[in-house]
């Protein structure tokens, strides 16, 4: 199955994807995570979209088209996938029909601003391996440690406050017509997310089988 989860920044998708990665054993395919490594790597790539991405706003259409190009021929993705962070614009999401790739669904998961804004502040990260917790809702098991790997968990830098508005003010104007695009073609689901991630997931489960 070849999926989109859609939704704001903070939104869940990462957490979402994780899930539908254990039951249908698809991969996650998330741009935030493939420019984060290659910033951490001081790639050429990472190096262009470092400016974007500290700034809370979108890395050039070319730049991520390009990184979807060369992991899609990747050999696990030959049975499916799961997109989280792409596309983020309509030029994004014509390159994919460009690409011929049949998109079946498209999960959006809504969730109101005021609660994104909270819910960001107490994200983290692991510094090592990038899983992601909630100091409230995903807890580690032991504080500021990573379950997966050991690694210390940080506050990502495009989780401050500050970024977190210009984030989601960016995805409002270029990400959500992405909403239109994908329900004219009958793929879209909406899921409204939940308090408790689990049951987010149960909605989820719901709309891959519908
Ligand atoms: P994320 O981890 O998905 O929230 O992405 C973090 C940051 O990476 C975003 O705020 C953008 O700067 C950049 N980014 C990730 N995916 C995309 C995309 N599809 N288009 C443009 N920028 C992206």
């Amino acid at each position: 199955m070849k999926l989109i989860l859609l939704g704001a920044p903070g939104a869940g998708k990462g957490t979402q994807a994780e899930k539908i990665c254990e039951k249908l054993h698809i991969p996650t395919i998330s741009t935030g995570n493939i420019i984060r490594a290659a910033l951490k790597n001081g790639t050429e790539m990472g190096l262009k979209a470092k400016a974007y991405m500290e700034a809370g706003q979108l890395v050039p259409d070319e730049v991520v088209i390009g990184i979807i190009k060369d992991r899609l021929k990747d050999d696990d993705c030959k049975n499916g996938f799961i997109l989280d962070g792409f596309p983020r614009t309509i030029p994004q999401a014509q390159a994919l029909v460009d690409m011929g790739i049949d998109i079946d669904k498209v999960i959006d998961i809504e969730v109101p601003d005021e609660k994104i804004i909270a819910r960001m502040s107490g994200r983290r990260v692991c510094s090592k391996c990038a899983n992601s917790y909630h100091m409230e809702y995903k807890k580690p098991k032991v504080d500021g440690v990573c379950d997966a790997c050991g690694g210390e968990l940080v506050q990502r830098k495009d989780d401050a406050p500050e970024t977190v508005l210009a984030r989601l003010e960016e995805y409002h104007e270029m990400t959500e017509p992405l909403k239109g695009f994908y329900d004219k073609l009958g793929k879209l689901k909406v899921v409204e997310g939940q308090e408790d991630v689990s049951d987010t997931t149960s909605l989820v489960f719901a709309a891959l089988e519908d």
